[in-house]
């Protein structure tokens, strides 16, 4: 197998709802992104998949939350903005557009969401 990553950052708010500490109160964090695919077969171009195209689909997924309330955007509005929601939001914005355009050769394997320099979250399928 082959395994590709892009990582990028973004600045948002967010609060924790029935959650008792620090992330209680509406504030913010510079969150990083991680995603990685993963496929068994290189294109002709002997890429698994050109970087331009994977920042191309995650660039509009991070304009909808960057400098924004997560709380306020689906699928925050319900569901609690953690790192492991967070996660899984990108994993499922990117994985199916990233699946169709290689025709299936492609997939997400994990997203990870750093909250902080140490703090980690990761979702995967
Ligand atoms: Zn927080």
């Amino acid at each position: 197998m082959y395994e590709v990553t892009v990582e990028a950052g973004f600045s948002s708010g967010h609060y924790l709802r029935n959650y008792h500490g620090k992330c209680e109160n509406p504030h913010g964090h510079n969150y990083k992104v991680r995603v990685t695919l993963h496929g068994a077969e290189l294109d002709a171009s002997g890429l698994l998949l050109d970087f331009k195209l994977l920042k191309h689909v995650l660039r509009p997924v991070i304009d909808r939350i960057d400098h924004q309330m997560l709380n306020d955007l689906e699928p925050f509005i319900e569901l609690n903005p953690s790192a492991e929601n967070i996660a899984r939001y990108f994993y499922d914005m990117t994985n199916q557009q990233l699946s169709e355009m290689s025709a299936g050769r492609v997939r997400v394997k994990d997203c990870t969401i750093w909250e902080t320099d140490t703090t980690t979250a990761t979702y995967y399928e």
